[in-house]
């Protein structure tokens, strides 16, 4: 009787293993997971990110390859509706560096980095939820860099 408890536990244990090693169902791969590049230059190194809709979340990982201060070249990565760019720039000008150049609790800001200076990095995860097929631009919301730093971002539906 002991012995094939033994060999039943073992079995489960060998089942468990392999159920774990599986890939889930879900798209959580590498197509998830973006990384772009600010440098000193005030150049993105990416025009265009896009994710598959299968992604359920998108983490963005932002990396400043410059040597200069945030407070002198900064960068954020910041997600918002094509039209709504230039206003929520706007608004995040009139703020500071303490606040990522962004208003507070504005709804048009879909997802936002905090402001990172050279040698650093950082990163957002989001909710692709509602954003396939909008009209969206990523962007840098340090004051003067909008105009230059942005790009498309593409849920593909
Ligand atoms: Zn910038």
């Amino acid at each position: 009787m002991k012995a094939i408890q033994a060999t039943w536990l073992l079995a489960a244990t060998a089942l468990a293993t392999t159920l774990a090693a599986s890939p889930a169902m879900a798209q959580d791969d590498d197509s998830c997971q973006l990384t772009i590049e600010g440098n000193d230059q005030m150049q993105f190194n990416q025009d265009a990110m896009s994710v598959p809709a299968g992604c359920d979340e998108v983490t963005v990982t932002l990396e400043h390859t410059g040597q200069m201060q945030a407070s002198v070249m900064g960068h954020n990565w910041v997600l918002s509706e094509t039209s709504d760019v230039q206003d929520v720039a706007q608004a995040g000008m009139s703020t500071s560096l303490e606040s990522d150049y962004l208003p507070a609790d504005d709804d048009r800001v879909l997802a936002a980095t905090d402001v990172i200076g050279g040698g650093e990095s950082t990163s957002v995860t989001f909710s692709t939820e509602g954003l396939a097929g909008r009209d969206l631009t990523f962007f840098c919301s340090f004051p003067g860099h909008s105009s230059i730093m942005k790009g498309t971002f593409t849920v593909e539906g």
